[in-house]
């Protein structure tokens, strides 16, 4: 018999809304102060199904399952890890990077799976997850046949649910970079270091389409590892790939000459005052992708990540050659879709250009976005070309 924790109705109400979190303040009785897998009830008796529990943690139960009495064994995240895996079907068509797991958007809150060609890794980012890891990986062994299974662990989450912050090799072995492919270009993923859990998966889809727009002089600004850059390089003649990143540079040279591309130029600089710099030079860009860091990491500091973001795109615009394509990207959970799009409209208006706002993005496939669980959903972005 499991543990049990009781919840108040404003608890369970967020279930029946579809959230799978119930948070520390709607416990009426917590379970035992040990992290794992628990039943959960209302006060009135009424089982609502199995929780993990993190008794450290603000949100203190994660929805697994509304059944009560299914065993929540290695067979059952099996189960869940090939639905998770069918609703990618396709994607390994055009990719060999991308998302087998995420999280909340599949079911399966605080774990995360990426795939890097053989080799897997993954983040466990609650207390009551990190308890059935041992489950977890043996299901991942056997739907996937790994060559290795990475943990990045080194998420600052984790601090709030009591966990170190550590990376971990947990099977067979996994290379410290991992050649990978999408949409016919080839890069190098960092499993042990990179950025998130070795490259930014989440704009897969996003550098294609801006790729086959692309041509003449083209910019990848906030470049990291050229990821742009090398999609850009396909149809451009001249591709300036700019970070403040040095070995990020470093290494998107590696991915250009890795797909023969002789023609991406490196640029180490701060891009706010390379972009006033470029626009004062009055230079001008057939193809520009823009995709900063979070500039809003928390709730807080909206406002001034909402003046960053116009900054950066209204110069963009400024530059943008005319007939040009601008693809501008936000990854910051804070930052709405609408406000998005309303500091797009206004970097527009003091831009002095015309604009026409070719398409709308979101999230790709392999991290499906939940309506209700806003959690799952943080990439917005905009295909702009220049009327004038
Ligand atoms: N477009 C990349 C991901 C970009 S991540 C891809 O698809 O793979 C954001 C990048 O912005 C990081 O590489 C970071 O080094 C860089 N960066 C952060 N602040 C910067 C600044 N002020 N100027 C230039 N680059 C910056």
């Amino acid at each position: 018999m499991s543990e049990v924790a009781v919840v108040s109705g404003r608890g369970a109400g967020r279930w029946q809304r579809g959230h799978p979190w119930i948070f520390k303040s709607d416990l009426i009785d917590a379970p035992a102060p040990v992290p794992g897998i628990v039943t959960v009830r209302e006060r009135n008796g009424r089982v609502l199904g199995q929780a993990l529990w993190s008794p450290l943690s603000e949100i203190a139960l994660r929805l697994l399952d509304r059944n009560p009495d299914v065993r929540i064994d290695a067979a059952w995240w099996e189960r869940k890890l090939r639905v998770a895996l069918d609703r990618r079907d396709g994607v390994d068509r055009h990719a060999t990077a991308y998302r087998l797991v995420h999280g909340e958007g599949d079911g399966l809150p605080s774990l995360v799976v990426d795939r890097y060609a053989r080799s897997l890794v993954v983040q466990f980012m609650s207390a009551g997850l990190e308890a059935c890891r041992g489950d977890i990986v043996d299901a991942l062994e056997r739907v996937h046949a790994p060559t290795g299974i990475l943990a990045r662990n080194d998420v600052a989450l984790r601090r709030r649910e009591g966990l170190s912050e550590t990376v971990e090799l947990l099977r067979g072995e996994v290379p410290r970079t991992i050649e990978v492919e999408e949409h016919g270009v080839r890069y190098l993923a960092a499993p042990w270091d990179g950025q998130k859990t070795g490259a930014f998966l989440d704009q897969r889809e996003n550098r294609a389409a801006i790729g086959h727009v692309s041509c003449g002089r083209a910019l990848d600004c906030f470049a990291y590892h050229g990821s742009f850059a090398i999609h850009l390089a396909r149809g451009a003649r001249e591709v300036i790939a700019l970070d403040s990143s040095a070995p990020a540079l470093e290494r998107a040279q590696e991915n250009a000459t890795l797909n023969g591309f002789a023609h991406v130029v490196p640029v180490v600089a701060d891009a706010f005052e390379w972009l006033r710099e470029a626009e004062r030079n009055k230079e001008k860009f057939d193809t520009i992708a823009l995709d900063p860091p979070a500039f809003a990491k928390s709730k807080a500091s909206l406002p001034a990540a909402i003046r960053g973001y116009k900054e950066v795109n209204l110069r963009a615009m400024r530059i943008l050659a005319s007939g040009g394509h601008l693809f501008t990207a936000s990854c910051s959970f804070h930052l709405g879709k609408a406000q998005f799009l309303d500091m797009l409209q206004d970097a527009a208006a003091d831009s002095g250009r015309r604009l026409a706002l070719r398409a709308i993005y979101g999230q790709p496939v392999d991290h499906p976005e939940v309506l209700g669980i806003p959690e799952t959903g943080y990439i917005k972005g905009a295909m702009l070309e220049a009327l004038d």
